[in-house]
């Protein structure tokens, strides 16, 4: 038996105080049928009213604080109606302001000028001053014989639920109920004892009390780590499962031999020396091509780390067995550039490399497809069109996918069908994903990183403009120009259809020609809107060096390839997420000169964006970004988080528990290490659990 589901699965309605009605509202408003939905709905914050502060201590705007103080004068200001109440108060040393919306005449009726009162409150620091808005507030008595309960729970309700009195504490009351009733054998343990042995771990029953009622915030942090770490586990140790699972059922390619291709690649046309970080990875591919296990690999490296030569050598792996690659790109233009890449590096091989586009006609498209299906094609390389049913390969063997956020689980499984034994899959991303969000998304792939930028490279220097410094920055590109270099000037494109974004684009042009005549200067403009050739033409224009101002939407976004471009300028760039300025960042800084980012934002700014602008100004490391990104935006906004299904978390943020999350793997590892399909005795309980959550889909679950 699990748990104990007859007691976890009792009506509220059992319980005392709570009828029809109560039962009913807590149903609607809640979720909360049973005892074990209530002893679910955890707290989401203490009152600890253990401490007092001084005045000088209060910093925080998101604290909650406890003064002892005297109000000295008070103040009702405003119109007749709305009048509001204004209180000097002081602990002795200080002074701030406690302040009263509602209510205000009633209040300073009922206030005692010189009397000593125990407020507790968040802080407001407005325009720099602090006040008190509405603090709780009672007269402080200094011989209080009666106990007071000096750690609270505070959970979570709503209007509805405070009408019929079950406000926080109405819960608390229900709460405190169930949990007198709870027994230690309803609890059952599932975590092996020699886990549980090793770590500090709270015991379930005890954390069960100890989240509700905790008796200080150290017990409560106790049993708030045991709840995330379980929920944490579940994931950790189904993900964990699943790929022995893979491994054990899918075989893979065994690409044995380099002597060809790719010893020959390596010894005399590799135009530099890898670096450790390449060399690293390489080792960490050659490894699984060899286990006779499919590859399913992430590999994360900044923008210009130096992934194609990672994949070129891939690539040449698979064909020196007999095996022909796929590379695949997220856009034309970026698959023409790994065309490109591809042929000049394998120039001196007679390795055949074919780019399959959209604009093939159709015999051309055919005359390609049947040199694919007899062999006569090594590499092919393209959009999704490569995933379509009518392209067959001989043997496909390795199929790397470039950008990974722009291709679905369901396209990767698309590319598995391309023969019977599923390819080697190689997925390849600029856009770093924090650690704790790859581990817990995308724990099914393995992970290889480039951590290293290829020597010489000179970090690209980062700029916040405000609006006023136009006029240098008009003379900064000027200059920059003069001595040869290109310009990339982007404009934020929220959703193609929108005409304000069109505006911001055209009336940028606008200005520019003002301020760079025809006669001297030549700009490109790309958007979304224009068609594909009209796109291909500017871009084009702009690679050749024939323009020196590109004026773009962020089309231009990913991967785009031009050395020359030293220059970035983002324009509203208050409006863009921080991995988003990073990959734009990223276009320049790819040459050997010095090159430049500057952010131009309008002057008010809100406190997040400053952030953004001072994180880019400070860091040129994707990781660093994507951790503040995650830090300030939450998972919830990272990218590839609609295929990964992220908002499954309950208890565990991923924002602020990645060490759970690291602690929660370690422990699924070491019991699949010890037992890889959870088949020993004391792995039972274990497995038949998982199992039912994997059916529940609910891997926070008490009962
Ligand atoms: P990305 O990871 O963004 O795809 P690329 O593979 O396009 O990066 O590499 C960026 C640039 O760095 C290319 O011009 C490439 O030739 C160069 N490069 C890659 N690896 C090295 C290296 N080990 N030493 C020197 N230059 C390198
Ligand atoms: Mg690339």
């Amino acid at each position: 038996m699990l748990g104990h589901p007859t007691f976890f699965s009792t009506p509220i309605d059992y319980l005392k105080g709570v009828g029809p009605q109560k039962a009913d509202i807590l149903k609607k408003e809640l979720q909360i049928f049973t005892y074990g939905q209530l002893l679910r709905h955890f707290p989401f914050r203490y009152i600890d009213k253990s401490k007092f502060h001084n005045i000088a201590q209060v910093i925080d705007e998101t604290n909650y604080y406890q003064i002892k103080g005297k109000v000295t004068a008070m103040q009702l200001v405003g119109k007749s109606k709305a009048k509001r109440l204004v209180c000097d108060f002081t602990d002795g040393k200080n002074y701030t302001e406690l302040v009263f919306f509602q209510n205000a005449q009633r209040i300073a009726q009922n206030m005692k000028i010189g009397m000593e009162y125990i407020i507790y409150s968040k802080p407001n620091f407005f325009n720099g001053i602090l006040s008190f808005v509405h603090p709780d507030m009672e007269l402080s008595i200094e011989d209080n014989t009666k106990p007071t309960l000096i750690f609270t729970p505070v959970y979570y309700t709503t209007d509805k639920l405070r009408q019929r009195y079950l406000d926080s504490k109405g819960i608390a009351k229900l709460t405190k109920q169930v949990i007198n009733l709870l027994k230690q054998e309803y609890i059952e343990e599932f975590l092996p004892s020699y886990i549980l042995e090793q770590k500090t771990i709270m015991p379930r029953f005890e954390a069960i009390k100890a989240i509700h009622f905790p008796e200080n915030m150290e017990q409560a942090e106790r049993a708030k780590h045991r709840w995330k770490l379980e929920e944490l586990f579940w994931i950790q140790l189904h993900l964990g499962l699943s790929r022995t699972k893979r491994n054990k059922v899918l075989q893979g390619f065994i690409f044995e031999k380099i002597d060809n291709y790719f010893t020959d690649f390596y010894n005399n046309y590799i135009p530099f020396t890898l670096t450790n970080a390449q060399k690293k990875v390489m080792k960490e591919i050659r490894r699984d091509v060899l286990s006779g296990k499919q590859m399913n690999r992430l590999l994360q490296g900044d923008v210009g780390s130096g992934k194609t030569i990672v994949a070129v050598m891939t690539c040449l792996m698979a064909i020196d067995n007999g095996f022909q690659a796929a590379v695949m790109a997220p856009t034309e233009i970026l698959a023409q550039q790994h065309f490109e890449s591809f042929t000049s590096l394998l120039s001196s091989l007679n390795v055949k490399v074919k780019l399959l586009t959209g604009s093939h006609n159709l015999s051309q498209k055919k005359q390609l497809l049947m040199l694919l299906l007899d062999g006569e094609i090594d590499i092919l390389i393209g959009t999704h069109a490569l995933i379509e049913k009518n392209v067959v390969f001989k043997n496909l063997g390795i199929a790397i996918i470039d950008e990974q956020h722009r291709f679905g689980v369901a396209q990767r499984m698309q590319l598995w069908g391309k023969n019977n034994t599923p390819p080697h899959i190689l997925v390849m991303t600029a856009t770093p994903i924090p650690r704790t969000l790859a581990m817990t998304l995308w724990g099914d792939l393995d992970n290889s990183i480039i951590d290293e930028l290829p020597p010489g490279r000179k970090p690209i220097i980062t700029f916040h403009y405000y609006e006023n410094k136009r006029i240098a920055l008009f003379q900064f590109l000027k200059k920059e120009i003069q001595v040869g270099r290109q310009v990339y000037i982007v404009y934020p494109m929220i959703d193609e259809s929108e005409k304000s974004d069109m505006k911001d684009l055209n009336e940028g042009y606008e200005a520019i020609i003002r301020d760079f005549p025809k006669d001297l200067y030549t700009v490109s403009v790309v958007h979304g809107r224009m068609k594909q050739r009209d796109k291909d033409f500017e871009m084009k224009r702009f690679k050749e060096g024939i323009t020196q101002i590109l004026l773009s939407t962020t089309v231009i976004e990913v991967g785009v390839n031009i050395p020359n471009a030293s220059i970035m300028v983002i324009e509203n760039a208050e409006r863009f997420g921080l991995s988003q300025l990073h990959q734009l960042r990223g276009r320049v800084g790819r040459g050997a000169e010095q090159s430049y980012c500057i952010l131009m934002t309008k002057y008010e700014l809100g406190a997040d964006a400053r952030d953004r602008m001072q994180i880019m100004c400070q860091s040129n490391d994707g990781f660093v970004i994507a951790e503040a990104d995650l830090r300030l935006r939450g998972p919830g906004n990272m990218q590839g988080k609609e295929q990964s299904g992220v908002n499954f978390l309950k208890i565990a943020d991923l924002k602020t528990d990645g060490q759970i999350i690291i602690e929660a793997r370690q422990i699924a590892q070491y019991i699949l290490g010890k037992d890889a399909d959870l088949s020993m005795p004391e792995h039972q309980q274990l497995k038949l659990k998982l199992e039912k959550k994997i059916k529940n889909n609910n891997w926070a679950r008490i009962s």
